[in-house]
């Protein structure tokens, strides 16, 4: 654990304030998109204490996005001479345009560095080896982790083009002991090696962290990873346009906000002001030392908790219990009664009858309505239905299907299907997209 991890918040506030007039005088005379949204013509912004954050303009991935349209290729938010720069990646584009990102080698190691708080807060070291069950294409996913690995000193297994019997093969023959994956992908691994008669309990995996979607977090869905793996499941939040700013301690109540990096914000989402304690937001970043590609008070989109100072594993970096709980625009309103994807998941996980399930949104009339599809025997429909009941106070209509008839992701989940009319964009949701 380094030293500002259990600092007190003065001194965590501090070195942020420190960090961010370090860049703001590396960003401002040389980044074009930065210089145009800060100084508007007057002197550059004074950042005397963290409160001073707060009277900057928010950046938004529209904005990157629109920057990028009208500046191809690359935009003007680069700190460097194009020269600099050795990594090219882009978001998923899920939801639009996948916006395009570069790092320099300063940058790319800052990556790394955060990804070691994240192994390093899960026990793991250079004795591990490594697995990385990932495309290791142009989406960032998770070759930071695989940075992250190397510079930790430990055993890095690149598992890309790979199905996933092949995955499940090498981690067996290679003695792997950590898995970095999503949580709905480690499900599907469990699935595979079961439908081959292995029994990932005896495997050597005794952790796995999870990244790109919820799940981790979810309490359901981290138990059922946990059973399947006989290991101890760990959360990571990152995403392309910020970087890896969160991980899960011993504790795994949710996510640490990786604070000697980062400086987080939870905005209420209709008046923009900071939450109190307990209250749910949207979290605002700002990075503090991707200098090739910074984003000053980034609007992510997620929604999370403010979980307050304090930590029984001795942390005094912020907590978000439950890591990322959705995004703003994936909350359905049903009957008045509101229900994040990440809810339906902590109780379909709950039954180890369920395979998989799909969740379809339809409109009737002006409201929202949802219905079930799930991989699971038909007697269970009902126990199904009681316990959604219960726990939301929504009768949903579940069909069960038979095993196999719904989709298995690698990578971020789409267990969303929205047919309601006029939003035909796939409500795959997950950050980073
Ligand atoms: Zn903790």
């Amino acid at each position: 654990m380094s030293q500002l991890e259990t600092a007190s918040r003065q001194r965590i506030e501090a070195h942020q304030v420190s960090r961010l007039q370090l860049g703001l005088a590396q960003i401002l005379p040389h980044n074009a998109f930065y210089r145009e949204k800060l100084l508007q013509g007057t002197a550059s912004p004074t950042i005397a204490r963290l409160e001073d954050l707060a009277s900057l303009p928010f950046t938004t991935k529209s904005e990157l996005l629109a920057d990028q349209e009208q500046h191809p290729l690359f935009g003007l938010n680069h700190t460097y001479p194009l020269s600099e720069y050795i990594r090219f990646h882009q978001t998923s584009g899920t939801a639009g345009h996948p916006l395009k990102i570069l790092d320099t080698q300063e940058s790319w190691d800052w990556w790394a560095e955060c990804w070691t708080s994240v192994y390093q807060a899960a026990g793991v070291g250079r004795d591990d080896i490594v697995f990385l069950a990932f495309g290791f294409g142009p989406f960032i996913g998770f070759w930071s982790a695989y940075e992250g690995a190397k510079r930790l000193g430990a055993l890095t297994v690149p598992g890309g083009t790979m199905n996933s019997l092949e995955r499940l093969l090498v981690i067996q023959e290679l003695g792997a002991t950590v898995l970095v994956c999503t949580p709905s992908y480690a499900l599907r691994l469990a699935e595979v090696a079961q439908e081959h008669g292995m029994d990932l309990r005896e495997s050597s995996v005794r952790v796995t962290i999870h990244a790109g979607e919820p799940g981790a977090s979810i309490p359901a869905t981290r138990k059922r990873i946990e059973q399947a793996w006989g290991a101890r499941t760990y959360d990571h939040t990152g995403m392309t346009e910020a970087g890896a700013f969160g991980f899960a301690c011993s504790e795994q109540q949710g996510v640490h906000v990786i604070e000697s990096e980062f400086i987080a914000e939870i905005l209420d989402t209709h008046t923009d002001k900071p939450v109190t304690e307990g209250e749910e937001g949207e979290l605002i970043l700002t990075n503090l030392r991707r200098w090739g590609y910074p984003v000053i008070r980034y609007r992510t989109g997620d929604l999370v908790r403010h979980g307050g100072y304090g930590c029984a594993c001795g942390r005094s970096l912020l907590l978000l219990p439950g890591g990322v709980l959705g995004r703003a625009d994936d909350m359905l309103i049903v009957r008045g009664v509101n229900v994040y994807p990440s809810a339906l998941a902590n109780i379909l996980h709950l039954f180890p009858e369920v395979i998989e399930y799909r969740v379809i949104v339809t409109k009737n009339g002006p409201l929202d309505e949802i219905a079930l599809q799930v991989e699971c025997p038909a007697a269970l429909v009902p126990v199904l239905q009681e316990r959604l009941h219960r726990d939301l106070r929504l009768r949903i209509p579940i069909e069960a299907v038979e095993l196999g008839a719904l989709p298995r992701f690698e990578l971020k989940a789409k267990r969303v299907e929205d047919r309601r009319p006029h939003e035909a964009v796939s409500r795959a949701s997950m950050k980073g997209g």
